[in-house]
């Protein structure tokens, strides 16, 4: 049975720092199992050009006046706040259809992405409000010139258009990197589920942790919005190709190159190998993957399996494991414990389903399920949007249309047979670009020929195997670190992929200029820019420690002995440091050399402070290279420069990147890194 209820209740949007219902009383929302009144939507009244400038003008500068380190832990402050609530969230998800486990996905599913991205950001990018993209271009022999890409947040609104099958993720999976951008969000969820994201905007609001307008819900039509978005503005959606085409060539859009990321229909494949015959770890893995894939979320997600395309001589026993796997999901309330899946999110939808799969038959035949008998093991058949998987077969797929064109958004797929791999690829690629395939096989040429050949057409690719069995995180799943998103037919957008999904919702900007007012900008020292020499940097603490600190060091030669004795401590007895005749023969050196691990090593000789002090530990170097042979006489010297300094939010303590230059006795640069060290706050630390 379905869980306690709340009762039938007017949605309102959340918008210039007010819950606000629409004018009229508006459109009902059925609950899918039972078609009883969940809600009415409207959002007639609203003055959207308010909303969005509310958000541009209140929510923005807050945003923006925060660190990354900030916003992230905000983030991280939002996601437990949310999972201490999220039982209340699955008793609304039931309403939309979906089982427990659907509601995972969701819920569970939405908030984790929203930590990931706490986490990830927190370490992955800097305490700063800025970020720098790639390294320093020199512009100028003399260093007086060079250029530095950096990146800034938008300081418009992004408006997150989303479908009904994914209210909570669908909006979590977007807000999350905005936020983490500095960029406010303006949240509008398809009308058919928008009560379950209405909850969930209530009780995030509630919780006080974002600035004002930070987050605005419109439930209802978005009615002239677009007209007044803005080049410092970004739209996504996701949806229907139609819809997505439509607002894509919308006039304000166009004329304002504003940025408009689309993921749309996606004709997912996935691909059985020749070599995953019946009785092999992969075909049985991949008759579970095309079977769960069909009825989670009762096949209403975005990238579910539509085209099952294996080797012709394996399709009949293909056909009979998955039919038999289907014909065992109990179809009914997704509140009883026995469904194995719930009904579609509305009868609307059923209706366009069974439409669709009246449209696939023009190339295939229904092989198990039956769109028109409907069989449930609870519920009302006549009352809620139930429907059986099916699974058709399409016997010429290069000469078929519809099986590479129709989207029958619900439990439905259509197995295609393959004569070569090159037909398997031909096959994938002629869904003209989606969010994600799989391929199952234990095989490395089978894996490299396939992945290679459809990559270009993927956003992401997965290899099922024995060995990732347990551990794989399936076709279906869009992870907040990978990137979520296809080209052509699946919209030509780009979501999440960790990092990179911050981005979308910031500037890149290459600014020239000299290195000193270029550091003044990054806040991050750079090759040329001011350094100030005087009490040894590791003495300082966080209080103390400035941008351009910097240490040069006493010199050291490199004797014989040196590199006999690092070679017979450390067993590393390589021939270009132990052999004069072999080393000589090699065509990078004219005698025999320093080890490079010797050098970095003698370089942390003459950089340290040996007293206890507020350097607590050293986690790491980055980039670092060797770039010329160090002989024995040569005399080295160091460096060291205070590059950028990231305090952390709930520590005591922080991180000091340093820019670490070795250099020999004629000035040529011998080694060039980042020492990576945690240093504390306050020296001696606060009791
Ligand atoms: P729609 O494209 O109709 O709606 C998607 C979103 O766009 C909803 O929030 C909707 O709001 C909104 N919208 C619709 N018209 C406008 C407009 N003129 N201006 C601004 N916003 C608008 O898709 P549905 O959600 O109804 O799903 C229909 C089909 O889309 C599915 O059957 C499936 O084939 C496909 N789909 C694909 C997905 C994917 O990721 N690949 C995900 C979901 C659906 P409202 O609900 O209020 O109309």
């Amino acid at each position: 049975m379905n869980a306690t209820i709340r009762p039938a209740r007017r949605l309102e949007s959340y918008v210039c720092g007010q819950w606000t219902p629409g004018a009229k009383e508006g459109q009902p929302l059925l609950d899918a199992s039972t078609g009883e009144l969940v809600a009415h939507i409207d959002s007639s009244g609203l003055n959207f050009a308010e909303v969005l400038e509310f958000g541009r003008s209140v929510a923005s500068p807050k945003l923006r006046a925060m660190s990354f380190h900030e916003r992230a832990a905000m983030l991280k402050a939002l996601g437990l706040k949310l999972m201490e609530q999220k039982e209340e969230f699955y008793t609304e998800s039931l309403r939309t259809g979906a089982t427990r486990s659907d509601g995972w996905v969701d819920i569970e599913g939405g908030i984790g992405t929203m930590l990931t991205f706490a986490s990830k950001g927190r370490r992955e990018l800097p305490n700063t409000r800025v970020l720098v993209d790639g390294d320093v271009e020199p512009l100028s022999k003399d260093n007086s010139f060079s250029a530095q890409h950096i990146l800034t947040p938008l300081q418009g609104v992004a408006v997150h258009i989303n479908a009904f099958n994914f209210p909570v993720w669908g909006m979590l999976e977007k807000i999350a990197p905005t936020l983490l951008a500095g960029v406010p969000c303006v949240v509008k969820p398809a009308s058919q589920t928008a009560y379950l994201t209405e909850l969930v905007v209530r009780r995030i609001i509630e919780t006080g942790i974002l600035p004002e307008g930070a987050l605005q819900l419109i439930c209802g039509s978005v009615g002239d919005l677009l007209d007044h978005v803005t080049g410092q503005d970004a739209v996504t959606f996701t949806g229907s190709a139609w819809t997505g085409q439509k607002l894509k060539q919308h006039p304000a859009i166009i004329q304002n190159s504003v940025r408009f990321t689309m993921e749309a229909d996606s004709l997912n494949s996935s691909i059985l190998g020749p070599d995953a015959v019946p009785g092999t770890p992969e075909f049985d893995l991949f008759v579970k993957e095309v079977a769960r894939e069909m009825t989670a979320k009762a096949g209403q997600k975005c990238t579910a399996i539509r085209r099952v395309i294996a080797p012709r001589a394996l399709t009949e026993a293909l056909v009979a494991a998955i039919g038999e796997r289907l014909a065992k999901t109990a179809v009914g309330l997704p509140g009883d414990e026995g469904t194995r899946m719930g009904p579609l999110a509305s009868m609307d939808q059923r209706d366009e389903v069974r439409q669709r799969i009246r449209d696939l038959q023009a190339d295939a035949e229904i092989v198990a399920g039956d769109p028109d008998a409907v069989n449930v093991a609870s519920g009302d058949a006549e009352k809620g949007a139930f429907l059986n998987p099916v699974l058709l077969y399409c016997d010429k797929p290069f000469a078929a249309t519809a099986v590479h064109d129709v989207e029958a958004f619900g439990p439905v797929s259509t197995v295609m047979p393959y004569d070569s791999l090159d037909e398997a690829v031909e096959l994938s690629r002629k869904g003209k670009g989606s969010l994600v395939s799989s391929l199952f096989t234990d095989d490395p040429k089978v894996a490299e020929e396939v992945v290679l050949g459809i990559a270009p057409y993927h956003g992401r690719v997965l290899i099922g195997n024995r060995a990732s069995a347990k551990t794989s995180t399936g076709h279906g799943s869009p992870l907040a670190g990978l990137v979520h998103g296809g080209p052509g037919r699946a919209g030509g957008g780009e979501e999440m992929g960790g990092m990179r999904g911050v981005k979308h919702y910031m500037q890149r900007t290459a600014v020239q200029g000299t290195p000193r007012l270029l550091s003044a900008v990054t806040g991050r020292w750079i090759e040329g820019a001011d350094a100030t020499q005087g009490e040894h940097p590791f003495r300082k603490s966080l209080a103390e420690l400035k941008i351009g600190d910097q240490l040069v060091t006493a010199k050291r030669t490199i004797t014989l002995e040196d590199v006999e004795h690092f070679a017979h401590f450390t067993g590393d007895t390589f021939y270009a440091h132990m052999d004069s005749e072999a080393a000589k023969a090699n065509p990078f050196f004219d005698d025999r050399v320093a080890h490079g691990y010797l050098i970095a090593s003698f370089a942390a000789g003459l950089f340290v402070e040996p007293n206890p002090g507020p350097v607590l530990a050293n986690f790491g170097v980055d980039h670092l290279r060797f770039l010329t042979p160090v002989y024995f006489g040569d005399t080295l010297q160091v460096r060291l420069t205070c590059k950028e300094i990231n305090p952390r939010a709930t520590a005591e303590h922080g991180e000091v990147r340093w820019d670490c230059q070795v250099t020999n006795q004629d000035g040529a640069v011998v080694a060039q890194y980042d020492v990576l060290t945690m240093v504390a706050k306050s020296w001696p630390p606060a009791a």
